[in-house]
């Protein structure tokens, strides 16, 4: 089963980057996740759409993802097909104050795209290590800024797999109108103002180093864990619970940052949801708060 759709994969899209029982712990920020049934990487929105018809008709559904920095992954084979939207699906250009990028560039590279060509708007995004297809998706943010600031435009397939652009995302706090959907987001339009480039990456520098000195960077982890609920800040509450540095087999709640749970080497999924759920309890039980993953976690 699993070979015939690869080979007619293969067939209608012979340059489809294809990686038979690929390893999710590589290409997930958490070095956690069990070996997928394969991965596919297209290098176009064509392959990518030829891509989603084939398993539609094959009643597949794909895990979609773009840089891998915000999941959780069961360690548990995933017997299903990935759909990355990566490295070969990463053009950026510019015209004039509007940056077109497809949305497997990462949005480190989409900040200095910006800063190169003298665009001020992007300098928040420059530490976010996912790409610009899981930032619009998620309207990831950071500093004061959000994808919603910038984006003006999205080209994405819909769950009927037309093709669609649309101006108004529905973007909210960590969330749009792709989120906990089968839509694929393949490229974004950024209106940003002009400014100066010295400063834009005096800025971008700044920011770098604040994220330096205030999360635990040198550690596998999702980023923020939980979601900011409404009123306060899950990092403070967690730090006030009296849980920073408690561990369940491999996974900890960073000394460094309350907000993120880290892989302090050889965390199974089982011992991160664990804690995860062991800290919602204790909020819980201590503030009357319930805290909201932000980490998408995949079960099967
Ligand atoms: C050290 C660290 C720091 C972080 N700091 C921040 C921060 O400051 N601010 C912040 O907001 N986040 C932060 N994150 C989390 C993460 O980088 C962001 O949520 C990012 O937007 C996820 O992008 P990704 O490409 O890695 O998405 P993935 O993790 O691959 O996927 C996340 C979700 O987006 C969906 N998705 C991915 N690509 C597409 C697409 N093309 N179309 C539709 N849906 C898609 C996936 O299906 C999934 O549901 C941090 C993470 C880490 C590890």
């Amino acid at each position: 089963m699993r070979s015939s759709l690869l080979q007619e994969l293969k067939s209608r899209c012979p340059e489809l980057v294809i990686l038979p029982e690929e390893p999710m712990a590589k290409h997930c920020s958490f070095r956690i996740g069990g070996i997928a049934d394969a991965m596919l990487l297209p290098s176009s929105p064509e392959e990518a759409e030829t891509v989603c018809r084939v398993l539609r008709q094959a009643g597949e559904a794909p895990l979609l993802m773009g840089n891998g920095t915000n999941l959780l992954v069961t360690d548990a084979p995933l017997h299903r097909m990935v759909l990355r939207l990566g490295e070969g699906f990463s053009r950026i250009s510019v015209r004039g104050n509007t940056l077109h990028s497809e949305s497997g560039a990462l949005l480190s590279q989409l900040a200095t795209a910006a800063a190169r060509a003298g665009l001020t708007g992007l300098e928040f995004a420059h530490g976010i290590p996912g790409s610009v297809g899981g930032g619009v998706s998620m309207n990831a943010g950071a500093y004061g800024g959000e994808m919603k600031d910038a984006v003006v435009s999205v080209v994405y397939l819909d769950e009927e797999l037309c093709l669609r652009e649309t101006e108004d995302p529905d973007f909210s706090y960590r969330h749009s109108m792709f989120s906990g959907t089968e839509q694929v987001v393949l490229s974004a339009d950024f209106r940003l103002s002009e400014g100066d480039e010295t400063a834009i990456r005096e800025k971008m520098r700044q920011l770098m180093a604040k994220r330096k000195a205030s999360q635990p960077l040198e550690l596998p982890s999702a980023g923020s864990t939980f979601k900011r609920p409404v009123g306060g800040y899950a990092a403070a509450l967690i730090d006030q619970a009296g849980l920073k540095g408690v561990q369940i087999g491999g996974a900890a709640v960073s000394e460094k940052h309350a907000g993120f749970v880290v892989n302090r080497g050889g965390a199974s999924f089982d011992d991160v949801l664990r804690l995860m759920d062991l800290i919602q309890e204790t909020v819980l039980q201590r503030f009357g708060i319930s805290l909201e993953p932000e980490v998408k976690i995949i079960r099967s």
